[in-house]
């Protein structure tokens, strides 16, 4: 059995894992795919003394940096369940491939995905002119024209920010109003270079083959379509932490995410989570590898306080 078991390989993951090898312990990562979302990133420029990198890079430097201790990796390996602690006090982590993992502690970071609008352009200019991040992309688009897709907390609250960077942006909402706290909707309509689109629905995001020139987005009402000029596209539509094969084994918050507390224990005994698949606030590479370590530290606390030898 293993002391400490990472399920998930991302900057969280890949975190937890060098903490806990530096104790000298028993460690062991599964993963569905090493470097987790920044393998989906192309420029990143928020990795504090780091002012420049590019996400396959930083994916594979994570994973050095771990292959430098004796860490048990097992990439492409997908957990389906998890079994909380028997009287022996070992966690059961179940893999699609049928076997199970034992270990006296585990660390969740299973990390998150963005919800997608699915239209046609939206793939083909990812990181070509579409975003999900405004911390991480709005400064891209300084002095630029960008769209936010979603009218809830997460759009408005972009749009707000980008407002700041960038030289106009179009807020789109599907629903016939915009789902954000008042004080935010507020913030939004007294800023001289937003609009506000209501009953939109976003039917594809075009380009000119290299990057992002517009977005064309039907009014629910009348029908028509138009076709905005723009450089940028955020979409806004949700973050879905990948924690369905959790559902009932831990506390999750109302939207899916793995309640921890300050030390990034879980509702289970001897499991820690930490990064996007949490409710810790603000998903970022940074963010996501201090809580890794943060939850090292306390699988570690937790192994030295347990009677199991
Ligand atoms: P993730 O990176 O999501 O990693 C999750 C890991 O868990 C992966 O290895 C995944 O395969 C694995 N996994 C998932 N489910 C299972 C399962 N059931 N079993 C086993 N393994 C599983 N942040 C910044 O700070 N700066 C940026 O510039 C930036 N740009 C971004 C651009 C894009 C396009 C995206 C999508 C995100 C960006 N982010 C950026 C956000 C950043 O990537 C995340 O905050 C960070 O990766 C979260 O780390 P994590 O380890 O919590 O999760």
């Amino acid at each position: 059995a293993f002391d400490v078991l990472v399920v998930g390989g991302g900057p969280a993951g890949a975190a937890a894992a060098v903490y806990a090898a530096r104790k000298g312990i028993r460690t062991g990562i599964a993963a569905e795919r090493f470097g987790g979302q920044v393998l989906d990133t192309m420029a990143i420029e928020n990795f504090v003394s780091v002012s420049y990198t590019e996400g396959p890079k930083l994916a594979v430097a994570l994973e050095q940096h771990v292959r430098e201790y004796e860490v048990d990796i097992m990439n492409l390996q997908r957990a389906t369940k998890l079994h909380p602690a028997g009287h022996d006090g070992l966690v059961g982590v179940e893999l699609e491939n049928g076997a199970t993992l034992r270990s006296k502690s585990v660390i969740l970071s299973t990390g998150a995905r963005w919800r997608q609008l699915n239209v046609p352009g939206e793939k083909d200019y990812a990181n070509k002119g579409v975003a999900y991040c405004p911390h991480c992309d709005g400064p891209l688009f300084k002095g630029k024209r960008v769209a936010v897709i979603g009218g809830g907390n997460s759009g408005v609250e972009a749009a707000i920010d980008l407002a700041g960077i960038v030289a106009h942006v179009t807020l789109v909402e599907f629903d016939t109003q915009l789902r954000a706290d008042e004080v935010l909707q507020r913030k939004l309509r007294s800023l001289p270079n937003v609009e506000i689109i209501v009953s939109g629905q976003t039917t594809e995001v075009l380009g000119d083959g290299q990057k992002v020139n517009g977005l064309v987005v039907k009014d629910r009402v009348s029908g028509t379509a138009r076709t905005i000029e723009l450089e940028g596209v955020f979409v806004q539509i949700g973050l879905l932490p990948n924690t369905e094969w959790l559902r009932g084994t831990l506390d999750l918050s109302k939207h899916g995410e793995i309640v921890i507390d300050d030390r990034g224990a879980t509702s289970l005994p001897g499991v820690f989570a930490a990064g996007d698949a949490t409710t810790v606030p603000y998903k970022q590479i940074v963010i996501a590898m201090g809580a890794g370590s943060t939850a090292a530290l306390s699988a570690f606390d937790h192994l030295i306080r347990s009677s199991a030898p």
